[in-house]
């Protein structure tokens, strides 16, 4: 380690202690830090509450010049620029809610070069360009920036004006952070903020003392009275899909005594806060909310989670579950799976513009959901995380399924997944891998592909469900922003080349051609019925001591 290095870390230990309080720093902000202090630009990616805000803070005050860091919602703007200036930083905001004699006050400070941290609205950048070039910038940030991903799931028009920072100022470093970590995203985003060389940095998302729980999504209020009856005063949180059902499911826990609140953003915000400050003082340890409840809350404590529906993505899960045992103490997370959700979801997707996109998040969701093999694995696979033990942590860790030795099939997949270029979805290699005499597989010429036909022994929907399984495992991801193409993850290369052993669940076909009259009956009564069978499919895998899958026909789906 040279001087200047050291210096360097002294430096921003002292700043850490000063400005912000804190003895040490959390995992990465260091060598990010650094990074920035280097003038190298750099991508972060953190979990949600992993302390992203203060890799851009701490080298804004440690270098000359003002930081200008584009964020995407004014009301945390102000949030973060008022908790600056409590701890006596130098920082203001620019963005189209302020009147304009703020704006051009801020402007005077900009070019007065006062501020150590200047937050802009995206859409507001171009207004600043000019004064920009005039002043000293130390660096710029791009904060949740995965919303520059045209396919994200939080995609924000006015995040294309940041396509030309780099180029307009190409010697102040940047740096992008974000907590959605799969390869896809990191990539778009280095692509469209034209930092091809960005370091990139990526924290570990795994929350050890969650514990991960999968139950179907049948006598919820009876299986949640029964769970809060082991958990006392407990704080946690209950997620719902609708206002009306967080009403109606606060009132019935009040009927058994339990203090508990409905929280929605149908209620005022006076409402709101009171409902927020009773929960984060422990006086009201119950909150059922929609995903409006969370975002910037800051409770240590909270012990368990509970979704009453799924969430129409596994982002949104990891970020609800995530509010419970931010104190690393264990902490129950439950996850109620139903069909009848899976179709309500549907509904919300379709005839948006990222219709595609969405349900093809949803299934990936509805998949984790169905996982045969450990959670964790899953869900940190699914952020681009890949872990090799079993976390023992999760349901399936402690009632697992039987197993056979997927090895084989494991290989021959990530095989045609090579062989494709990484350049098929799911569909596609495993028409492939079957060998499916059909239009597609020749106008492209797959037939002639060495592992053309090297699965047709199994049957398309075991091949499925195999696949699917890799997925879950971390063998494999989904490129949800182009066509849900699947990817090779690190493992997989470990599965071809080094002879990795896997395991693969068995999958027994139950599978069941629901005739439904359409004229008489509605979806959600189908989804009942589809839920029914779901209960005989758990009998049965208890009965018969393995996994008994059931398979719709994509018939039985549509309305
Ligand atoms: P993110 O943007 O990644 O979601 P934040 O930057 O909002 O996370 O930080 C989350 C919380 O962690 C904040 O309360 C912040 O004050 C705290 N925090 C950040 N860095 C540290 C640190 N080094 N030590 C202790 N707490 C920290
Ligand atoms: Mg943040």
């Amino acid at each position: 380690m040279n001087t200047s290095t050291t210096t360097q870390q002294t430096d921003i230990k002292s700043l850490l202690k000063t400005h912000f309080g804190y003895d040490d720093f959390l995992a990465n902000q260091e060598e990010i830090i650094n990074n920035v202090l280097d003038q190298h630009d750099t991508i972060a990616i953190m979990p949600t509450g992993g302390g992203k805000s203060l890799c851009f803070q701490l080298p804004a005050l440690a270098m000359q010049g003002t930081a200008i860091v584009l964020s995407p919602l004014i009301a945390l703007m102000k949030d973060q620029v008022d908790s600056l200036k409590a701890n006596g930083i130098a920082a203001s905001f620019y963005n189209s809610s302020q009147h304009y004699e703020e704006q051009q006050e801020v402007l005077r400070n900009l070019q007065d070069e006062t501020l150590k941290l200047l937050y802009v609205a995206p859409e507001s950048l171009p207004q600043l360009i000019f004064i920009l070039k005039s002043v000293k910038i130390s660096l710029f940030a791009v904060d949740e920036a995965h919303c520059i991903s045209s396919w994200g799931h939080d995609f924000r028009p006015a995040y294309m004006q940041l396509k030309s920072l780099k180029e307009q100022f190409p010697d102040v470093p940047l740096i992008a952070l974000t907590a959605t970590a799969d390869r896809p995203t990191r990539e778009d985003i280095a692509a469209q903020l034209a930092i091809p060389n960005a370091e990139t940095f990526i924290a570990s998302f795994d929350r050890p003392n969650l514990y991960l729980d999968v139950r179907p999504g049948q006598n919820r209020n009876r299986q949640i009275l029964s769970f809060l009856a082991k958990r006392g005063n407990q704080s946690g949180i209950i997620y719902c899909l609708s206002r009306k059902s967080t009403e109606k499911l606060a009132d019935t826990l009040k009927s058994k005594g339990y203090k508990a609140e409905a929280y929605h953003a149908g209620l005022s915000s006076e409402e709101r806060s009171e409902i927020q400050e009773n929960f984060v003082n422990d006086r009201t340890p119950i909150i059922v909310a929609t995903i409006a409840f969370g975002m910037g809350i800051d409770k240590s404590n909270v012990r368990w989670v509970i979704h009453y529906n799924m969430p129409k993505n596994i982002e949104g899960y990891y970020q609800e579950i995530g509010r419970s045992g931010r104190d690393g103490l264990a902490s129950h997370t439950i996850l109620f799976y139903s069909f009848a959700d899976v179709i309500m979801l549907r509904k919300f997707a379709e005839g948006t513009e990222t219709e595609a996109y969405q349900l093809a998040k949803l299934e990936r969701m509805q998949q984790y959901a169905e996982a045969l093999s450990c959670r964790r694995k899953a869900l940190l696979g699914y952020f681009g995380e890949h872990i090799t033990e079993d976390c023992g942590n999760c349901d399936i860790c402690k009632t697992p399924p039987k197993y056979f030795d997927g090895t084989l099939i494991a290989q021959k997949v990530c095989s045609a997944v090579a062989r494709l270029q990484e350049q098929e979805a799911l569909g596609m290699v495993l028409d492939v891998l079957r060998g499916a005499q059909n239009a597609q597989v020749y106008d492209k010429g797959y037939q002639h592909i060495k592992t053309f036909g090297a699965a047709k022994d199994i049957s398309w929907r075991d091949l499925q469900q195999y696949v699917i399984q890799l997925l879950n495992q971390g063998i494999l991801q989904i490129y949800f922003h182009e066509n849900g193409r699947l990817l090779l993850t690190p493992l997989a290369k470990k599965v071809l080349f080094e002879n990795k052993k896997v395991r693969l669940a068995n999958v027994l076909q139950e599978t069941e051609i629901v005739k439904t009259d359409k004229a008489e009956k509605s979806s959600r009564k189908r989804a009942d019925l589809f839920d029914k069978l779901r209960t005989l499919r758990t009998k049965l895998a208890n009965e018969i001591g393995m996994p008994a899958y059931i398979v719709f026909s994509d018939a039985s789906l549509e309305d």
